[in-house]
């Protein structure tokens, strides 16, 4: 008995109910378009709660003036089948006017692990994703939140803003599902063409790249400059391709034993994004005593 709730205050109503009766609610949010990456947030969430919740919103704060908010895959009848058939108590689908109401004019603003990679290629997208998880948490006060670490600065801007703001939920980050050619499976997966799908390998190919380099010891300047050519190689248009601190985001000190490697490029107008924690590697050896 699955049900689609518009109004927030409805949904906050029955998340309540649930928890006073003692059962633990957990909450996925996604912009709708599911596959298989969000069914795995879906079954982690059923089985680690009583009940879930997830939300189906295309948030148009987080788009930018010319990126795809309007063109952006809605396939309401197929998530709802696909959430029933994992059980899925409540979708939460509310209305753009009650989310932003007329005269909105309140926006939660973040740093941090937000300002480098996405941050600089899309000003302003990591507020508008903040803002909206601050209102979806409000609005599912649930015991647990899921998200993919897909999107990996994105799971940082959410923890960072959780403990700032003290907000009671917690998060957990779930694998990245892939495509049998290792493609990071993405509701924008659809946009590529039939002659980019198969370019579209290159990102976890470059990821694998960094990956076997690390550990062999290169440094960060090569391996980043072999994410680059892996990426040309296959006609991406590179936005960046970088090692980073995987909590702070910062770049790496010298002597990293923890690392991500993250992608963003372009194959025609799609624009895909992916990363990979790299295997901790111990401290380097320190050169012999003189
Ligand atoms: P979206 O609908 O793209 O906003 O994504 C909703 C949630 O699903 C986010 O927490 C994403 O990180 C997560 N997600 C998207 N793609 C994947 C994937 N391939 N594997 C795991 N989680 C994903």
């Amino acid at each position: 008995m699955q049900q689609v709730v518009h109004d927030p205050d409805h949904m906050r109503a029955l998340v309540h109910e649930a928890r006073a009766a003692g059962q633990r609610v957990g909450f996925v949010p996604t912009m709708g378009a599911l596959h298989a990456g969000h069914a795995s947030l879906v079954a982690r969430a059923s089985r680690e709660c009583d009940v879930v919740v997830v939300s189906i919103f295309v948030n148009p704060t987080q788009f930018g003036p010319q990126e795809d908010f309007t063109r952006y895959p809605r396939t309401l009848a197929a998530d709802t089948a696909l959430l029933a058939a994992h059980g899925v108590r409540w979708i939460y689908a509310p209305e753009a006017s009650s989310v932003y109401p007329p005269g909105d004019a309140t926006r939660i603003v973040v740093g941090g692990p937000a300002v480098r990679f996405e941050g600089e290629q899309r000003p302003g997208h990591f507020d508008g994703v903040a803002t909206v998880v601050c209102k979806l948490f409000l609005a599912v006060p649930a015991d647990v939140a899921y998200f993919g670490a897909k999107d990996w600065q994105q799971s940082l801007v959410v923890k960072r803003m959780v403990r700032d703001l003290g907000l009671p939920i917690g998060i957990v980050v779930c694998p990245t599902m892939r495509e049998p050619d290792g493609l990071a499976m993405s509701s924008r997966n659809a946009y590529l063409s039939v002659a980019d799908r198969p370019r579209a390998v290159a990102l976890s190919e470059s990821l694998h790249r960094a990956a076997e380099l690390w550990s062999a010891g290169a440094d960060t300047a090569t391996i980043e400059r072999t994410m680059r050519e892996t990426l040309s190689s296959h006609g991406v248009v590179i936005d960046y391709a970088a090692l980073a601190d995987p909590e702070s985001l910062d770049p790496l000190p010298k002597n990293a034993t923890r690392a991500i490697a993250l992608v963003a490029g372009r194959l025609g107008s799609t624009r895909l994004i992916d990363n990979m924690e790299l295997p901790t590697r111990g401290s380097p050896e320190r050169g012999a005593e003189t």
